[in-house]
C-alpha cells in the first residue's frame, strides 16, 4: 500500500474505532438507567426476564465491539509501524477491495480461506 492509500485505511479506521465507542458509551448509559427503573420496585416475572434477556444480548453485542476495537487497535499500530496491507501469514500484499470491506484484516484472502478452513477442520476432533 502507498503512502495515501495508508493514510486512507487510517482515517477508516479511526472513524470505525469511534463508531465503536460511541456506541458501547451509549450502550452503558443505556444500561445504568434501565438498572436504576429496575431498582424501583419489584417487576413481574415476564419483565424480569425481558431485562435480563436485553441485558445479555447487549453484553454479546459488547463483546463483539470490544473485540472488533482490538482488531482496529492492532491495524492502526500495524501503519504506525508500516507494516499495514502486508498478510501476517505469506507476507504477500492484502488485496486493496478486502481492505476496504475490512480494514482490520490481517491476512490475505488465500490465507484467512485457509485459516478459517483449518479452524473449522480442527473444532469436531475436538
Ligand atoms: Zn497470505
Amino acid at each position: 500500500v502507498t503512502a495515501k492509500q495508508r493514510e486512507h485505511f487510517r482515517k477508516l479506521l479511526v472513524e470505525r474505532l469511534t463508531d465503536i465507542v460511541r456506541t458501547v458509551q451509549g450502550d452503558v448509559r443505556e444500561l445504568s438507567q434501565s438498572e436504576l427503573i429496575g431498582q424501583d420496585g419489584p417487576g413481574d416475572e415476564g419483565d424480569e426476564s425481558t431485562h435480563t434477556l436485553m441485558q445479555d444480548t447487549r453484553v454479546r453485542f459488547a463483546e463483539v465491539d470490544a473485540q472488533r476495537a482490538q482488531l482496529i487497535e492492532a491495524a492502526l499500530a500495524r501503519i504506525r509501524a508500516g507494516t499495514y496491507g502486508e498478510c501476517v501469514d505469506c507476507g504477500g500484499p492484502i488485496e486493496l477491495g478486502r481492505l476496504e470491506a475490512v480494514p482490520w484484516a490481517v491476512r490475505c484472502v488465500d490465507c484467512q480461506e485457509a485459516y478459517e478452513f483449518d479452524a473449522r477442520d480442527r473444532s469436531p476432533s475436538l
